[in-house]
């Protein structure tokens, strides 16, 4: 007999932004982990979906279309997951194109700041492990714990690549409501990603979920896999009260982190009503 109801994870992310498993491998690792639905949230790109959605059919997974966008709101970056996306949108495409140039600068700018630090050769070898594809942060982070300047991922971020750091350069990236608008091109349902993770006072949190929400934003993420108990339930009651649609990802980025499993997520509190059950869950 099968389960009652399906197992949905709706935040995870590939080679093609700052995971480690091949977007066929992340699908595979799905399936084994009995996930019925998946998203592939890769950051500011769409260049793993095909892949995906081949493997995903062939094996009968669902897989959701989607991505996950950095977006300045005032001098804070926070991510907005775009869920059921057209990849073929030319306003998306254009977007996060722009989102990607960017990236691309940045990386070479972090490697010109870690050199002036005194740590040469961090821009070829973040490069060396991205693949080819963009270069994130966690690339740096990956290639100075295997440099031995630091013991953990973790560690790199607290010491190098956050604000007043020597690897730290601002994010400059896409405003709210234009990317609000390109998700909405795209056919998408805007969900704010692990709303816990950007550390503002509860004001703060309402206003931003506010404005998103004003802005066409339908979702939040209730259950994330960056989320502790506490944090989902707090996430639950501001998702009641600001009428949003409660979603659930565990933001995974591959086995190198095995505290966060695929599809491994508690349920969605009781009074939120689940991305999936709305009439804007369009996803075929
Ligand atoms: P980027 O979009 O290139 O600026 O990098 C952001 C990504 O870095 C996030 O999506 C996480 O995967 C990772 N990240 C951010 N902060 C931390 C941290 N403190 N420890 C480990 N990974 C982090
Ligand atoms: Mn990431
Ligand atoms: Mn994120
Ligand atoms: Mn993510």
């Amino acid at each position: 007999m099968g389960r009652m109801s399906l197992r949905y994870d709706l935040h995870s992310h590939s080679i093609a932004s700052d995971g480690t498993l091949s977007p066929v491998e992340l699908v595979d690792a799905a399936h084994a982990a009995s996930v019925d639905v998946l998203a592939l949230t890769d950051h500011d790109t769409l260049d793993g979906l095909d892949a995906a959605a081949r493997r995903a059919s062939a094996l009968g997974l669902q897989l959701v279309s989607g991505v996950e966008i950095s977006v300045s709101w005032g001098a804070q970056t926070i991510h907005v997951l775009g869920l059921g996306v057209d990849a073929q949108c030319p306003a998306l495409q254009q977007g996060l194109a722009g989102l990607r140039e960017f990236r691309a600068w940045r990386a070479e700018e972090i490697g010109r700041r870690l050199a002036r630090a005194g740590i040469g050769g961090c821009y070829d070898g973040a490069r060396t492990l991205a693949k080819g594809n963009i270069v994130g942060r966690t690339h740096f982070a990956q290639h100075l714990v295997a440099a031995g300047h630091a013991r953990s991922v973790r560690e790199v971020f607290k010491r190098f690549l956050v604000n007043r750091k020597p690897g730290y350069v601002a994010g400059e990236w896409a405003a709210l409501d234009e990317v609000l608008d390109w998700i909405q091109q795209a056919g998408g349902m805007a969900v704010i990603a692990h709303p816990a993770r950007y550390h503002m006072t509860a004001t703060k949190l309402r206003r931003l979920l506010g404005e998103f929400r004003d802005a066409g934003g339908l979702g939040m993420e209730v259950v994330s896999g960056s989320h502790t108990p506490d944090n989902v339930r707090h996430m639950s009651a501001l998702c009641r009260r600001e009428q949003l649609l409660a979603s659930c990802g565990s933001d995974y980025h591959g086995p190198e982190n095995p505290w966060i499993r695929l599809g491994e997520l508690p349920d969605l509190p009781s009074g939120c009503l689940p991305v999936w059950e709305s009439e804007s869950w369009s996803v075929q």
